[in-house]
């Protein structure tokens, strides 16, 4: 039975896309619903405000995508970076659903636009919002303010009462006064543990205090571990997360798209004693980028850099900080803090392996090393073209993996095997049960949509039944 002393019917924890998502769905099927977010108003929409497009199953190319992407293909897409480890069930359910995704955004305010150069090869299987992430949670907090969804900003959920499985209340954090909060139903979307330091720290070591956040510093992974600590069954690797390379001088939080690197596919990357470490041409960049945020954590000191030619730089995206140039490759050392004698001799030797090809960024092409370890299988050409560039990388984390195992209703499932009444989890949270390793491009946001949606549904369905 619901609790019939509950204030609102539904309480959604967090202020990104799969809250809003599921706050405008619970809304629509009738509910009264409060959101609770522990940003500001100008910082609210926690990591969904750095997107920028949504990866969303489609049967043909449309004015903003230039083919069809399957069911099929999506799940082989998904299967390839994942490697099997994934719900079959939901991972299914999120492709199908995503379908109807491109139409239900606009309906609620969000506006497309067509891919820009640069964008990862994205242009057949993903939707570009006009005016990236931010644009669409302004939509999505004016749709949810009109549909009388309650906002509550700057206000953190700290402990929630759950007893036997079943949500009855939430302590939360305002301005130095707590307040006790009764719903009864509860969404779970306040993203994954990326932002908590000492968390990262507990599987890390103390590589985790080089890490850069590139999202919202509010992520601390409270709602998880409350949930895990009231018997939640948990998903996915603890130690797991996206993390890419990042411009080193990005800022600790919340530095967004702008300070990914994606120079790497186009030189060689070294460590601080000037060594090569990874194939750099091993995939097209959208397939391999997330690896390499892990690469770099694993090398002394968890830095690298990234070394090119002039010759490279309109190959990929311009960064938002200037590259270190110089005339020589041992000037260029000096200017890293790297020993010039060792990035002399890296790159003489990849020099001295680069085979003769036809370059071609847009496809694998033939342009490989030989007898060089690691080797480079694409995109290898000599770096002999001064004045040469150098980027310091470090990794910087997107998400983690960690997360609440759900059911198909987005229910948080128990130790006990059994589905939480009426505990309900979307986005970040639960992204794991789908992508228990690696990333595919504009997922974050399919998972998060379709979940959103799934929550407030049945988060709605259960307060009324
Ligand atoms: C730089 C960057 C670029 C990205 N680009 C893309 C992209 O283009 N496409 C894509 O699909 N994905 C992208 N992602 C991943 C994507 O951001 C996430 O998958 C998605 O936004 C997760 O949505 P969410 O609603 O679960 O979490 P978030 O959007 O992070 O929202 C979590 C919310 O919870 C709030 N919160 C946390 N704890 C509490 C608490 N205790 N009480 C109250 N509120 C709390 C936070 O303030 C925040 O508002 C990107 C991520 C980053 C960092």
């Amino acid at each position: 039975m619901t609790d019939p002393t509950a204030r609102y019917d539904v309480l959604v924890v967090g202020g990104g896309n799969a809250a809003l998502c599921a706050a405008i769905t619970a809304r629509r099927a009738g509910a009264t619903v409060l959101i609770l977010e522990s940003a500001t108003k100008d910082f609210r929409g926690g990591n969904s405000r750095h997107t920028r497009d949504i990866r969303y199953m489609h049967r043909a190319a449309t004015e903003f995508v230039t083919d069809a992407y399957g069911e099929d293909e999506f799940w082989q897409d998904l299967s390839d970076v994942t490697g099997g480890a994934t719900d079959d069930r939901l991972a299914r359910l999120t492709i199908r659903e995503s379908e109807t995704l491109a139409d239900w955004m606009a309906a609620n305010g969000v506006r497309w636009q067509k891919p820009l150069r640069g964008t990862l090869h994205l242009a057949r299987s993903n939707l570009f919002m006009l005016g990236g992430g931010k644009a669409m949670i302004n939509a999505y907090y004016h749709t949810a303010a009109r549909s009388g969804v309650e906002i509550r900003y700057e206000t953190e959920v700290q402990d929630l009462e759950i007893r036997n499985g079943e949500f009855v209340s939430a302590v939360a954090a305002h301005n130095g006064e707590c307040e006790q909060i009764r719903s009864k139903a509860i969404v779970l979307a306040a993203g994954g543990f990326e932002a908590n330091v000492p968390w990262l720290k507990e599987y890390w070591g103390e590589a985790a205090e080089n890490f850069i956040i590139r999202g919202t510093p509010n992520n601390q992974g409270r709602m998880l571990k409350e949930l895990l600590r009231h018997g939640a069954k948990a998903v996915g690797d603890p130690r797991g997360c996206h993390a890419v390379a990042l411009d080193a001088r990005a800022p600790k939080f919340d530095g967004g798209i702008v300070t990914r690197l994606d120079s790497v596919p186009f030189g060689i990357v070294v460590n601080r004693e000037g060594n090569r470490f990874y194939d750099e041409g091993e995939d097209f960049w959208p397939k391999r980028y997330a690896i390499w945020g892990k690469l770099i954590a694993e090398q002394a000191a968890q830095i690298a850099y990234s070394i090119v030619d002039s010759k490279a730089l309109p190959h990929f995206m311009p960064s938002v900080f200037p590259p270190v140039g110089a005339g020589s490759i041992d000037k260029l050392a000096a200017a890293l803090n790297l020993d010039p004698a060792a990035l002399t001799a890296a790159v003489e030797q990849f020099n001295k392996s680069v085979r003769a090809g036809s370059f071609d960024p847009a496809r694998l092409d033939d342009c490989r090393t030989a007898g060089l370890e690691p080797p480079k299988s694409h995109w290898a050409v000599r770096i002999d073209t001064p004045p040469y560039y150098g980027y310091p990388l470090r990794p910087g984390i997107t998400f983690t993996y960690l997360g609440l195992s759900v059911d198909e209703g987005a229910r948080v499932m128990m130790h006990d095997g059994r589905s939480a009444k009426n505990i309900f989890a979307a986005g970040e949270i639960m992204a794991g049960n789908i992508l228990g390793k690696g990333y595919l491009a504009g997922f974050g946001l399919t998972i998060g949509s379709v979940f959103g949606r799934i929550a407030g549904r049945e988060a709605a369905r259960y307060v009324q039944s």
